[in-house]
């Protein structure tokens, strides 16, 4: 599914406090692009992601996935849709600490009344190094296992489409660059459209297409 974003602003606070956090962004992502957004701290690189996967509203410009305007439905469509089309990843991993590996991984299955498919499951673990860690914790695991958990929650309803949100900033760089191998084997694998945030220059350089962000303003690098 194409997603089409146009003139999209985010605007924060009024008069003295007012933030321009987006700045008038336009980007058309294709079916199984894989797309980096590099830019300093406070860019708006978070903003623009939370925008275009739907956790937070634009002050002007749209969203179109395919024909749908995702914010011009109600809320719980939008919810639905985000649960079963998009899956996002986080660069402070989020997940439950009462839960396992395993339990933290379905969850947002579970949230839709779906049992796992089982050889699904087994693949993305697999995939992801973590089958023998189903059982654990979190706080039984390293940074680097916890964010391939939250790698394969976020794949296992299946979604088109992954966005990443620094996903290695809170790894050392031999973990991230583990996690970073394992999202860019998985998205070759099982066909993902990928568009990953990033401060490092290595990561934005295996993207097939490159952005930046400075003060709100995106911009496509051009080779
Ligand atoms: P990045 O992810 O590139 O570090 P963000 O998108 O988080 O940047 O933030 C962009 C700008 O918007 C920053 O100046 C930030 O302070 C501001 N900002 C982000 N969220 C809010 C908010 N909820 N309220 C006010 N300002 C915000
Ligand atoms: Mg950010």
């Amino acid at each position: 599914m194409k997603i089409q974003v146009k003139d999209l602003s985010k605007i924060y606070g009024t008069k003295e406090n007012r933030v321009v956090a987006l700045d008038h962004a336009s980007i058309t992502i294709r079916e199984g692009d894989f797309i980096s957004i590099m830019g300093p701290s406070g860019s708006g690189k978070s903003t623009l992601l939370h925008l275009v996967s739907g956790l937070d509203t634009p002050t002007s410009g749209s969203v179109l996935y395919g024909d749908t305007d995702i914010h011009h439905g109600s809320d719980r469509m939008l919810s639905a849709f985000r649960r079963q089309k998009i899956g996002f990843i986080f660069q402070q991993f989020h997940l439950l600490p009462v839960l396992t590996a395993r339990e933290n991984i379905i969850m947002p299955l579970l949230l839709d009344k779906k049992q796992p498919d089982e050889a699904y499951l087994d693949q993305l673990v697999s995939l992801l190094g973590i089958k023998q860690r189903l059982s654990h914790l979190p706080h039984e695991l390293s940074g680097g296992q916890q964010q391939r958990v939250a790698i394969a929650r976020a794949l296992i309803a299946e979604p088109d489409i992954i966005f990443a949100d620094e996903p290695t900033g809170n790894l050392d760089s031999k973990s991230g660059g583990e996690v970073m191998r394992m999202l860019c084997e998985i998205r070759e694998k099982l066909n993902k459209t990928l568009v990953v945030i990033t401060h490092d220059p290595h990561i934005a350089g295996l993207a097939e297409r490159r952005f930046t962000i400075t003060d709100g303003v995106l911009q496509e690098v051009t080779a």
